[in-house]
């Protein structure tokens, strides 16, 4: 199934890192542009000031300034010193002269007399002519002229007076024009290089994203047919997403596992219990064909039904037994017992219900030792123990338990001499309903129904435990369970 989204993963990444480009170019390029504009404005104000001083510096020579004086002057120095034949602009000043030596393409130059008076200018529209605040460079704006000037006297080097006075305009258009063309530049560079980085973004996101399609792919597939738990994602990208299918293949594993014990548990309790209901439909049958005139039917099949009846009602209390175990982990954790206490208090109530047994228990401890395990659990671990052993004992009436500490162990060792279990029984005694040979062909129920050594299990698991069993067939069967001790400082006494 193919899934169209409104916005894919790698098209989302790609468009926020394209905004974000975009503004982190726009705000690197504003400070670049007002960086270089008032390099550019700072350079031109610089000239200004420059061709001023020069000019001033070349006029200072005379005495006086007058319109001949400065052709003179200027001719004298190689320059052509020609006015511009026109006879309403008669001050303006040839550029081909010397004075082209003195100032810049861009700028123009205005001399006026001690009067004030325009005496010669480079400026053919005559737009320029005017004396400033001497001495300051200022920003002039105007239609036909946008730029910096600068007003100086000009001191007559003999006399030492003022004869008159020099302004510099400064044309501000090229930095204008550079200006625009690096506002051009810039924008479309910018945009270039977003662009640029949203396909690049893009093109690797999706590749990078390629383990993750696989994983939707998978999840899709999951969804349409979620029996099929057998399924694995196994993506293998080195990333998160590896790990991500990695916890999710161990989720599947475990849901597996549960439908597996699930159906393995619902099968087993259903053949369990069809022995016993096909006996006592075999014996009404009976009866009702015969047992009621035949009292010797009669007294036989109420005792098979009864013997049936009796079996049913314990697997179904071991089931539930089996089930509220299960069940009651999670409610009693981090719960301390005293071992020796409790193994007291189950060897007590043995004793009360088998007083032709007998059951000792040897302790190396003399003080209270705790484990984090919930009472009820230890003394149904031990209750199953001790019981199989009552049960499995033939001959023999000894029941031995011991408690040791080892390390930071406790070790209580549960001890028959019963019947045993054979190499290849033990291999199986702690599956559910698993009975030996000898305890299947039982005729009472008191062989059991397989489910004791299970449950011990789920505890030994939950809590962490360690059991392990050696028996020889005919002589007896010691369990042993190894349980880790706590500090006094976690003790915290259940009920
Ligand atoms: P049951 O309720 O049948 O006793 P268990 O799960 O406790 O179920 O035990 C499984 C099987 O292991 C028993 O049927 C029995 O054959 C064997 N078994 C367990 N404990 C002992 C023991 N102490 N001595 C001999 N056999 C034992």
């Amino acid at each position: 199934m193919i899934k169209c989204f409104k916005k894919s993963l790698s098209k989302k990444i790609s468009v926020k890192t394209f905004l974000w480009v975009l503004l982190i170019l726009s705000a690197f390029n504003l400070v670049i542009y007002f960086g270089v504009t008032r390099i550019f404005l700072s350079k031109d104000r610089y000239n200004t000031e420059q061709s001023t001083e020069v000019v001033r510096e070349f006029l200072s020579k005379e005495t006086s300034l007058s319109q001949e004086k400065l052709l003179d002057l200027l001719n004298q120095y190689g320059a052509s010193g020609s006015l511009i034949e026109n006879a309403d602009k008669k001050y303006i000043l040839d550029r081909q002269g010397g004075i082209d030596e003195l100032i810049f393409d861009n700028q123009e130059v205005s001399v006026f007399n001690k009067d004030k008076q325009l005496v010669l200018t480079t400026d053919k529209v005559l737009s320029t002519m005017k004396i400033g605040k001497v001495g300051e460079t200022v920003m002039y704006r105007s239609p036909a002229f946008t730029g910096f000037y600068q007003s100086e006297k000009i001191y007559s080097k003999d006399s030492r007076k003022v004869i008159g006075y020099v302004t510099v305009y400064q044309s501000i258009a090229s930095y204008f024009m550079a200006r625009h063309t690096f506002v051009v530049i810039t924008l479309l560079c910018e945009l270039v290089e977003a662009c640029v980085i949203f396909y690049l973004v893009l093109a690797v996101s999706h590749r990078t994203l390629r383990p993750l399609r696989e994983f939707q792919t998978f999840v899709d597939k999951l969804a349409e047919s979620p029996s099929e738990l057998a399924l694995r994602s196994d993506i293998q990208s080195g990333d998160e997403i590896e790990d991500l299918s990695q916890n999710f293949d161990s989720v599947l594993e475990q849901i597996e596992g549960f439908a597996k014990r699930q159906t393995r548990f619902v099968s087993d309790v259903s053949h369990e219990l069809r022995t016993p209901i096909a006996v006592i439909k075999g014996h009404l049958g009976l009866l009702q064909r015969w047992g009621k005139d035949d009292p010797e039917v009669l007294c036989e099949s109420l005792d098979a039904a009864y013997h049936e009846a009796d079996r049913m009602s314990i697997m179904v209390n071991d089931m539930l037994d089996m089930i509220r175990v299960q069940g009651s982990f999670d409610l009693h954790k981090g719960e301390v017992t005293d071992l020796k206490q409790s193994i007291d208090v189950v060897l007590g109530n043995f004793r009360i219900l088998y007083p032709d047994f007998r059951f000792s228990l040897v302790s190396t401890v003399e003080d209270c030792i705790y484990a984090e395990i919930y009472k009820h659990h230890f003394e149904q671990a031990i209750l199953i123990l001790i019981d199989n052993g009552v049960k499995y004992s033939s001959g023999s009436k000894n029941i031995h338990v011991t408690l040791d500490v080892l390390g930071d162990n406790a070790i209580v060792k549960v001890r028959d001499e019963g019947e045993g279990i054979s190499q290849d029984d033990l291999n199986h005694i702690f599956e559910r309903f698993y009975r030996t040979d000898k305890s299947r062909n039982r005729v009472s129920t008191q062989g059991g129904l397989g489910i004791g050594l299970a449950i011990l299990k789920q505890i030994v698991d939950a809590y962490e435990l360690k059991v392990s069993v050696s028996s020889v067939v005919d002589e007896g069967t010691e369990f042993t369970l190894i349980i880790p001790l706590v500090t006094t400082e976690k003790i915290k006494k259940t009920d």
